[in-house]
């Protein structure tokens, strides 16, 4: 047995995020505010990896993430490896991709929008989404175009 498919295994319910760029692993555990959450979790990061040259692998027991948690992640990290957990086996496994359009999850950039003003839901087009790539967003109120990666997540 190899040592990535031990730490996926060692998990008995919960959640593995996997693939995750070395440079964003922390940003997702903010994110995500792991430090908030009880039960065990196991944060590795700078792992060999084929895809990306290095990795960080989440493994979190008895959490399980909501889609709207999913594209958060999404949005900074495109194709990180989702694996959900149940019972000692991996019951879904998908590369994180993120819809058409994003709704209420990003505050836009442009301080002359009207989202900034007003007491309304963000929405944006989720413009280019390149294997591997940042996703670009374009607000659908003011056009501000925002990469992925340097949005302010609300
Ligand atoms: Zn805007």
């Amino acid at each position: 047995m190899n040592k990535k498919k031990m730490l996926v295994e060692a998990i008995c319910d919960g959640t593995v995020l996997d693939h995750i760029p070395s440079d964003k692993l922390f940003k997702i555990v903010s994110l995500l505010q792991l430090e908030q959450i009880q039960s065990p979790i196991t944060i590795a990061n700078n792992l060999e990896s084929g895809r990306c040259k290095q990795k960080g692998i989440i493994k979190i027991n008895d959490r399980f993430f909501s889609e709207n948690e999913l594209n958060r992640i999404a949005i900074l990290a495109p194709n990180v490896r989702h694996n959900v957990i149940r019972g000692y086996k991996v019951v879904e496994k998908r590369n994180l991709s993120l819809p058409d359009e994003v709704v209420g999850l990003v505050r836009c950039p442009n301080a002359k929008c009207i989202t900034n003003a007003e007491p309304m839901a963000t929405r944006f087009t989720v413009e280019a989404h390149t294997e591997g790539g940042a996703p670009i967003l374009e607000c659908r109120y003011c056009s501000r175009k925002v990469l992925g990666e340097q949005v302010e997540l609300l």
